[in-house]
């Protein structure tokens, strides 16, 4: 899951060193992207995507040697919850890479809509996406900005009632200075699950149409962790999402579950049909009941 975050870290970082210069979102990705790979000269831009994502036959490897994915097929509908599961390094995070773009698969497809996603300019489809990672994302300003980065052009009432949907008001405005609160960039003086509410906000004021989630494993308490689960229920709804789940319930939830096992997809299916299966995501299942009836 580090994979994942570290292009966004890095994101962070520039953006800490650059802030009096950048003025947007836009400006931050090319920063990202000169590092990273260009468009090509064909590439369009998108206003609105439907949020369909296809793979076909998707293999990629890091380094060129050893393979990461290896004929990864989905297809996940407007509005879908697709969960990826299996164990530590099976290529989870490496499938949110590759929607995001921020690498390149090596052979095969992947589709948003009818599009091929290289042939969109990959501001204009990130513009599409929200994120809310297991370490989120904070730069150095006030948590007015810090949810405002979901869509600059926001009024203080529009992150406002971002930051409400997302249960996160209540917090914010009893911090001495509420919204005017100064964040420095990992966001030290909140606890993880209050980052994590902050996340979910900028999400909501950025209405994606493809949410991509990892979800937070270190102990949160449990009434922050209700308060991300309904918050994130409310994000979710009508949006095609992909959740590195390490909770059983989004598990339970979703349109479809995506088995993977060393870069392959092993099973596939919701969670009753997968269980019906007594394959691995059966036993991956009872393993976790019982490790979490000792916890
Ligand atoms: P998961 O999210 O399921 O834990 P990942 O997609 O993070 O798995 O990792 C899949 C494999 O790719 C692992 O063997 C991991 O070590 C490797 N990997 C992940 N990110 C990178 C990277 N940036 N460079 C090289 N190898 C990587």
């Amino acid at each position: 899951a580090r994979q994942f975050t570290r292009p966004l870290n890095d994101l962070a970082n520039q953006f800490n060193t650059l802030l009096s210069a950048v003025a947007g979102a836009e400006r931050v990705f090319e920063i990202l992207d000169e590092t990273v790979e260009k468009d090509s000269n064909r590439a369009i831009d998108i206003q609105e995507v439907k949020g369909d994502i296809e793979f076909k036959n998707v293999s990629f490897s890091y380094d060129q040697k050893t393979p990461t994915l290896e004929n990864i097929s989905f297809k996940a509908n407007r509005g879908d919850t697709i969960a990826l599961v299996g164990p530590t390094g099976a290529g989870k995070t490496t499938i949110m890479n590759i929607i995001a773009r921020f690498y390149h698969y090596n052979c095969g497809e992947v589709y948003i809509d009818d599009k091929e996603i290289t042939s969109i300019k990959k501001e204009s489809l990130r513009r599409q996406m929200g994120f809310v990672l297991q370490d989120p994302f904070l730069f150095q300003g006030t948590i007015l900005e810090n949810i405002r980065y979901g869509r600059l052009d926001a009024s203080d009432q529009e992150v406002e009632e971002a930051a409400k949907m997302a249960n996160a008001y209540s917090f914010i405005i009893n911090l001495p200075n509420g919204f005017d609160t100064v964040l420095d960039h990992d966001g030290s003086g909140i606890s993880q699950g209050q980052k994590q509410l902050l996340s979910i906000a900028r999400a909501i004021l950025s209405r994606p149409a493809i949410l991509l989630l990892d979800e937070a494993t270190s102990s949160i308490d449990t009434v922050t962790e209700i308060k991300i689960q309904q918050a994130l229920e409310k994000l979710m709804k009508g949006r095609t999402c992909f959740v590195i789940a390490h909770r059983l319930n989004t598990i339970q939830n979703a349109d479809q579950i995506l088995v993977l096992k060393q870069g392959e997809i092993i099973e596939k299916g919701t969670h009753d049909s997968l269980l019906k299966e007594k394959g691995f995501y059966f036993n991956l299942y009872h393993t976790q009941l019982r490790n979490e009836a000792i916890s």
